[in-house]
């Protein structure tokens, strides 16, 4: 831990607020105090996922409480975010530090372009001095809000910039072996595999009722990373000097696999899928056994309401999903070139028609 020379914080709501629910700015001292220092040698890159925008977002607009509904979660995230920023751009100033913005949603790990520019950005940054500090783009995206106070869009950035570890703080010092408020239990200090928490109950919602991330969202974005090649520290706040430092803190989830493609990545745990493609059996084959795109001949049915460029589920003539991939056309599109043959497209459609439904490179195989 203590070579890693990229890392990836992840800080989640409830560790920058006070018991009320606002910004605590002695919080966001503390933890601008640790990273600063950890980067102060010039050997070392970090990258800071931060939640808190909805929390910070709440007291300025009248709200006591964080509401149910989206739109105004999305509204708190809109007028805290600005906030949220404008503290931490203060906090760095202490040490002489420039703060850049990045908001990204995982859709932006799928899309090519968006996720060249994306990493290309915040190498840039890290080149330049600045201290990257990413949000997830609420505005658009709710992923993180619904499901997991940012923990699953950390693990993205991680294999985005090709961290060589991941730190995701929370109020909790690690996974334990039971209720950590009861005696008996213990902090399991090592992760090899997810064989080793089979038998632990990670329980669900998150504590301290601004984040919405708990447990259970941690273990599954530590899962992602190390099965990506990058080893994850799981634990509180206050413990992130020693996380930092390769003190003996939180859980240690070991890398269980090696990296893979940075969108596929995505595809494979992040993405919804908007819709499905039937395959018949010989395009199941040559998807799935030789690894080949996937072409109109060898499509048997189309279903959803999807665009180019989203996620969609290839089934089999069973319905059993066989892999998941972007596609290339419009929903709309498909019925006319099911079953025809590429070139016969490009002579009756035209030459944009000449090309696979599902590129091999943006397809990955379920089973
Ligand atoms: N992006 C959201 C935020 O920063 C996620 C956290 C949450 O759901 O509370 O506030």
């Amino acid at each position: 831990m203590s070579e890693a020379r990229r890392i990836v914080v992840k800080v989640g709501s409830s560790s920058l607020t006070t018991a009320s629910g606002g910004l605590d700015a002695d919080r966001v001292d503390a933890l601008v105090d640790v990273l600063a220092k950890s980067r102060s040698g010039g050997e070392r890159e970090i990258v800071l996922v931060s939640s808190g925008a909805i929390a910070a977002g709440l007291a300025p607009l009248g709200l006591r409480r964080r509401p149910r509904d989206l739109a105004r979660q999305q509204a708190a995230a809109s007028v805290g975010q600005g906030l949220l920023v404008a503290r931490y751009t203060a906090s760095f100033a202490r040490y002489g530090v420039r703060v850049g913005q990045v908001l990204l949603t995982s859709d932006d790990m799928s899309r090519r372009a968006h996720h060249r520019n994306a990493s290309r950005t915040l190498d840039k940054l890290l080149a330049m001095g600045a201290f990257p500090i990413v949000n997830e783009n609420d505005t658009v995206a709710t992923d993180e809000i619904r499901f997991g106070d940012n923990d699953r869009l950390a693990a993205l950035v991680a294999h985005l910039v090709h961290a060589d570890l991941l730190v995701l703080l929370s109020d909790v010092d690690g996974v334990y072996d039971g209720d950590p408020s009861k005696p008996g239990t213990s902090r399991i200090a090592e992760v090899h595999g997810p064989e080793d928490l089979a038998h632990v109950d990670i329980g669900s919602a998150g504590k301290a009722g601004v984040g919405t991330g708990g447990m259970v969202t941690k273990v599954e974005a530590a899962r992602i990373a190390a099965a990506a090649g990058i080893p994850v520290v799981l634990t509180s706040a206050v413990h992130a000097a020693d996380a930092l430092s390769g003190g003996d803190t939180g859980t240690y989830f070991h890398s269980t696999g090696k990296r893979s493609g940075g969108r596929l990545l995505w595809l494979q745990h992040a993405s919804t899928p908007q819709g499905a493609l039937t395959l018949d059996d010989g395009a199941v084959r040559a998807v799935v056994e030789r690894r080949k795109s996937l072409l109109p001949a060898g499509i048997a049915a189309v279903e959803g309401e999807f665009s180019a460029g989203d996620p969609v589920e290839l089934r089999d003539t069973r319905g059993q999903a066989v892999a998941r991939g972007l596609v290339n056309f419009d929903a709309k599109e498909i019925p006319r070139l099911i079953g025809r043959s590429t070139r016969e497209l490009a002579r009756e459609l035209g030459a944009e028609y000449e090309r696979e439904v599902v590129h091999r490179d943006d397809l990955v195989i379920l089973r």
